[in-house]
């Protein structure tokens, strides 16, 4: 696809999570990225959907940036279509296991089927006009609620599980952020919609256990 023609497409998908798409270099994944992106992502939607996936349309992209970040949303009417846009630092730079906990803390909102983008602003206006919503009313287009993160956590924690057979992936998370929360350099505009890492541990590992002890 024209350069300036798949820009505007993914412009267009995640406008409302991209504060500076417009000047940014959208591309597609080069044969080494979509290599290390399949690897990383593979596992969790087969974890999700089985064998289902075939069926499953995944349409990556890659953003020059260089910070760490993941943007997925489910393109509607197909149970199992994403659009994933990934910044090339977090695919060049990040262990595989990292890039994995972002894309599973993604796919964990997609696949709770949270709003997000321009359904998001849809959300946001509805609340608008009903009373005793304001809580979604200061939500920003760009965050979920805190809320809305734990549930995204904890399907990251299930959908780990399943895909690594022991909860050793999961509890990865758990380490991911910790590192994240030593060292937040690369990571400003990923934490300027999640709630800080460091407090997202301990619920982590609950739930990573939880987990593992439904494996059997
Ligand atoms: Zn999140």
């Amino acid at each position: 696809m024209d350069h300036v023609l798949l820009r505007a497409r993914w412009c267009a998908l995640f406008a409302l999570v991209l504060t500076s798409c417009a000047s940014a270099e959208v591309r597609n994944a080069r044969p080494e990225e979509r290599r290390r992106i399949i690897e990383a992502f593979g596992p969790l939607l087969y974890a999700a959907h089985g064998s289902q996936i075939e069926r499953c349309r995944v349409d990556t992209a890659v953003i020059d940036e260089p910070t760490y970040n993941v943007w997925m949303i489910g393109l509607p009417d197909a149970p199992c279509d994403l659009a994933l846009l990934v910044t090339a630092s977090a695919i060049a730079q990040l262990t595989p296991r990292a890039l994995q906990t972002l894309l599973a803390h993604e796919f964990g909102h997609v696949y709770r089927q949270h709003a997000i983008g321009r359904a998001r602003a849809r959300e946001i206006l509805s609340a608008r006009t009903g009373s005793g919503q304001r809580s979604v009313l200061r939500t920003s287009h760009e965050q979920f609620t805190p809320e809305e993160e734990v549930q995204a956590d904890e399907a990251a924690a299930h959908l780990l599980t399943v895909a690594w057979r022991t909860n050793v992936g999961c509890l990865g998370t758990a380490d991911v952020y910790e590192d994240i929360a030593r060292d937040r350099t690369l990571w400003g505009a990923w934490l300027s919609r999640h709630p800080l890492p460091e407090r997202r541990v301990g619920a982590l590992v609950n739930t990573c256990e939880r987990e593992r002890r439904r494996l059997r």
